[in-house]
């Protein structure tokens, strides 16, 4: 089955370009943070194998995602889009040996816009619906236009988590990038403009 990969740092929007470019070309949009997130909830055996592994302080292992891709997939989509798979290039080996790859698009921002991005992001403590002070303002300060309870800024976008996270990303993304450029698989996106036009960018380097 054909595949696209998108990647790119937090803050430079690959969620939602995979969201469009899913869209655009009927493919299935797999998020593997949300699968692991829904199987946890669901409490499949997966997600229960998922919950043993990250409560225990780990990452889920290359063998989990793989189960959870495959047990995931949509026989009807023309194709996948992904987002947050690969991570490595172990996973982007395996990625190739099961799929057609079309394309990896690294989404590029430089770190001070990905921070100032994530620093005014605000989540709803109640229904988790994202906003951005910037891009994305709540009606009400503070308050959330959905579900009307207090915005928050998670754990995860505090500025000592945000420089670690940025720094584990580079660390993780080089072998990526490197890999996906070797097989002549990578366009690199500029994605400090808006969501229309980094879109439009990378659908004229799809080919
Ligand atoms: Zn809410």
């Amino acid at each position: 089955m054909d595949c696209i990969v998108i990647f790119g740092i937090q803050g430079s929007g690959k969620g939602v370009q995979a969201k469009l470019l899913s869209a655009h070309l009927s493919y299935q949009h797999i998020m593997i943070g949300d699968l692991l997130r829904e199987q946890i909830l669901l409490k499949t055996q997966i997600g229960k194998k998922v919950e043993r592994v990250i409560g225990g302080g780990g990452l889920a292992d290359d063998d989990l995602i793989y189960e959870l891709i495959s047990h995931s997939l949509c026989d009807t989509a023309a194709g996948i889009v992904f987002d947050g798979f690969p991570r490595t290039p172990t996973q982007a080996e395996h990625l190739c040996a099961n799929f057609t790859v079309q394309k990896a698009f690294y989404l590029e921002l430089d770190d001070a816009t990905a921070i100032s991005r994530i620093e005014s992001r605000r989540v709803c403590s109640r229904c988790g619906e994202i906003y951005n002070l910037v891009s994305k303002k709540p009606q009400v300060e503070g308050v959330c236009d959905v579900c009307g309870s207090a915005l928050i800024i998670r754990d995860d976008d505090k500025p000592s988590a945000i420089r670690k996270r940025i720094k584990d990303f580079h660390e993780r993304t080089q072998g990526l990038t490197e890999f996906f450029a070797e097989k002549g698989l990578l366009a690199t996106i500029p994605a400090a403009g808006t969501p229309e036009e980094v879109f439009a960018t990378l659908l004229s380097q799809l080919g």
